[in-house]
């Protein structure tokens, strides 16, 4: 039944860490400061060039949908998909799974990320973006989780700030494709994890 499948979802909740009002709170602010940053930058030439917010597949769609919807300025999405290698691959090794459909030669980007974890995702996407020659490239990250960087990363914006080293899913983020569709941001329970 359908509402046993939602309740159980719920269930494998060991604790929320953001709240869906946290979130759509934090969600509106970063949109209205990343907006006027952009009308700083640009001014008049932001209604040729818009800005364009590129979101990387699958995991932040969801907060993409909502920051777009929270910045006033003329802006164009656009998706990307990274993926590693398989599972005996070193972390280091990836791969871009759906590449960018527009040239983004002196355009300026906004990369939007659910999670920064290790910071190899976006290093390999930045120098991947880079080597377009955009004018410029932001990154905006949701979630910015510390305790495991490898690769300095400079964060433009970051929603909220996770010392902690747990898994998270929940607005966007998965476990085995699951959770995705939670409202809030929380730490799964143990056995939940089937590995
Ligand atoms: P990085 O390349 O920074 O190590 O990892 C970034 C990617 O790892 C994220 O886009 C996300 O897909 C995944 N990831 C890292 N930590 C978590 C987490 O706590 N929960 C989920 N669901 N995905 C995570």
């Amino acid at each position: 039944m359908l509402h046993d499948g939602a309740h159980r979802m719920h269930h494998d909740i060991e604790r929320i860490l953001f709240t869906e009002s946290q979130i759509a709170q934090r969600v509106r602010e970063l949109g209205q400061q990343i907006s006027q940053d952009y009308e700083k930058l640009l001014g008049e030439k932001i209604f040729r060039e818009p800005p364009i917010a590129v979101g990387l597949l699958r995991g932040a769609v969801i907060f993409l949908a909502d920051l777009a919807r929270a910045m006033p300025i003329p802006l164009e999405l656009a998706f990307v998909a990274i993926s590693s290698y398989g599972m005996s691959s070193s972390p280091g090794e990836l791969r871009v799974v759906k590449d960018l459909e527009v040239p983004v030669a002196g355009r300026h980007i906004l990369i939007v990320e659910d999670i920064v974890d290790t910071g190899q995702t976006l290093a390999h996407l930045q120098e991947l973006l880079n080597a377009r020659h955009p004018a410029s490239v932001k990154i905006c990250a949701l979630l910015d989780k510390t305790p495991r960087r490898a690769r300095a990363v400079k964060l433009d914006y970051v929603g909220f700030t996770l010392t902690e080293d747990a898994f998270v899913v929940g607005y966007g983020l998965d476990y085995a494709e699951r959770y995705r569709n939670l409202p809030y941001i929380a730490a799964l329970k143990q056995s939940a994890i089937t590995t």
